[in-house]
């Protein structure tokens, strides 16, 4: 079974970088085979362009989506695209790990979805959501915010909830391309939480990993 792992902190000492280890800690004591694209690390483009392709499609005008749709057929893609696009192929559970910037992914992790995602790959126009390409994987948000949940919750009105929040991108691209939703995990505010409730937190998260890896089989 496998897990890769699409992490997006700069920082090994934070509070993402040990919900990350924690993760791979659990899937792999559960037997799973883990790889972590750590996209800051490896400076993973995040700016979808013409530059992703290794072969064009000839036309005059460039367009992504049709670039997309050309390359899909040949594999045209550049080599971090098609190592994630193997990853992903792969995948029995997709881990997503971020914090929350702007009451959404940061720009590194939407632009991973821009590249990666493809049409032809992912979904194709008859090929989308119950019926997308990526349909029996199932992919997870492991996400940690600034803000309390009371903070959050005071302010729902104006940003949405949690769930709205995260829906973009759990309903609008996971599920887009087929994937079956893992209920997210959040770390509310690791950054105000004492050192007792922050401990708690990576417990409860070993277990929600846990849960989700076993459903998965
Ligand atoms: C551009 C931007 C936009 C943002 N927008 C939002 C927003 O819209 N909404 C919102 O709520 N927040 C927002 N934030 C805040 C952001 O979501 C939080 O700062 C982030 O989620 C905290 O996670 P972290 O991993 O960076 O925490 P860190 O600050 O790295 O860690 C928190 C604490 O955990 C400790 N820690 C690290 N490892 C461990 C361990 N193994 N065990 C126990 N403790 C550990 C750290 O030492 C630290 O004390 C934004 C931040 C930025 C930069």
């Amino acid at each position: 079974m496998n897990a890769p792992v699409v992490y997006a902190h700069h920082e090994s000492r934070s509070f993402n970088a040990a919900m990350k280890d924690v993760a791979v800690r659990a899937l792999e004591a559960a037997g799973w085979t883990v790889r972590v694209s750590d996209l800051y690390a490896e400076g993973f483009k995040a700016n979808a362009g013409p530059e992703d392709y290794t072969r064009r499609s000839g036309s005059e005008r460039f367009g992504y989506l049709h670039e997309m749709k050309h390359a899909a057929a040949t594999r045209a893609y550049v080599p971090d695209i098609l190592r994630e696009q193997d990853r992903v192929a792969a995948a029995d559970l997709l881990l997503f790990q971020f914090p929350l910037w702007w009451y959404a992914a940061p720009a590194i992790v939407k632009g991973w979805a821009d590249r990666v995602l493809t049409d032809g790959f992912a979904y194709t126009d008859e090929r989308l959501f119950a019926n997308g390409l990526l349909k029996g994987k199932r992919g997870m948000l492991c996400v940690t915010t600034g803000a309390t949940p009371e903070e959050l919750a005071a302010d729902s009105d104006v940003t949405g909830t949690m769930d709205e929040i995260l829906r973009p991108f759990s309903g609008g691209v996971l599920q887009y391309v087929g994937m079956t939703v893992e209920p997210p995990f959040i770390a509310y505010a690791p950054g105000s939480a004492s050192p007792a409730a922050r401990s708690d937190m990576l417990k409860a998260f070993a277990r929600h990993v846990e849960a989700a890896a076993t459903r998965a089989r």
